[in-house]
């Protein structure tokens, strides 16, 4: 990927200077832009799209999407002018949608890592995807015969009320197996993989953006379990503490 991601490594970064590496058009007055780094979060993992404003002297673009294509990370721009490449443009995110989505996804890690410490995950509940848009969900396979809708939220509460601190860094596969609750299928093997670690509960591989203190995440309310042939899907929202 020709784009350093900037949110990757700390996601309070709102803004950054870029230089624009490559524009293609994609309809009247929209284009795509590449960029050699960007705090522009790429809609994917489960995690909706950052937006956002591209500024340079004499020129501005309002940023509605940005998305990976082709394995490089593109910024979807409306502009009156043509951008061309090799400007440097000042980029700066949407704050409060970013902060919303991150603590929606920060929530769906917390309940996830509830799910491991109350026994039921990885086994006999395996995780298999998650969304953290609109209507935040997270799918288990397999089932448990009980409801545990309710101590499934007292223990994600719990995780949030201590405070806990989330921590991320870089590394391989092989370092990451030795430490994970459970290995997603497919993760990348030729690149640093992000491990993200939920203080004193343990850690999995991530890519979104992320909370640093799970207070800030506010209350987690399970909205309902669903079970179904041998999936359990577990609906969640959140609400400002
Ligand atoms: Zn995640």
């Amino acid at each position: 990927m020709k784009t350093q991601p900037i949110y990757l490594d700390d996601s309070y970064i709102k803004e950054m200077y870029a230089t624009i590496l490559e524009v293609h058009a994609e309809a009247h007055e929209k284009w795509r832009v590449l960029l050699d780094k960007t705090v522009f979060y790429p809609m994917g993992g489960g995690q909706s799209t950052d937006q956002g404003m591209l500024v340079a002297k004499d020129w501005q673009a309002n940023v509605y999407m940005a998305m990976m294509k082709d394995g490089e990370l593109w910024h979807y721009v409306t502009a009156t002018v043509k951008p061309e490449v090799g400007m440097i443009v000042q980029g700066t995110i949407n704050w409060e949608r970013r902060r919303k989505n991150m603590r929606l996804h920060s929530a769906g890690h917390v309940i996830d890592f509830a799910m491991h410490l109350l026994g039921h995950s990885p086994s006999p509940l395996s995780p298999l995807k998650a969304d953290h848009s609109k209507k935040p969900y997270i799918v288990y396979q397999g089932k448990v015969d009980k409801d545990i809708k309710e101590e499934l939220e007292k223990k994600a509460n719990e995780l949030i009320g201590k405070n806990l601190q989330f921590s991320w860094n870089f590394q391989s596969l092989e370092e990451l197996k030795k430490e994970a609750i459970y290995l997603q299928p497919n993760l990348p093997t030729s690149k640093p993989l992000r491990t993200l670690r939920l203080e004193t509960v343990g850690a999995v591989a991530d890519g979104g953006t992320i909370v640093r203190y799970t207070k800030e995440i506010g209350q987690v309310i399970i909205t309902e379990v669903e079970v179904k042939e041998n999936e359990t899907v577990v609906r969640y929202s959140i609400v400002p503490a």
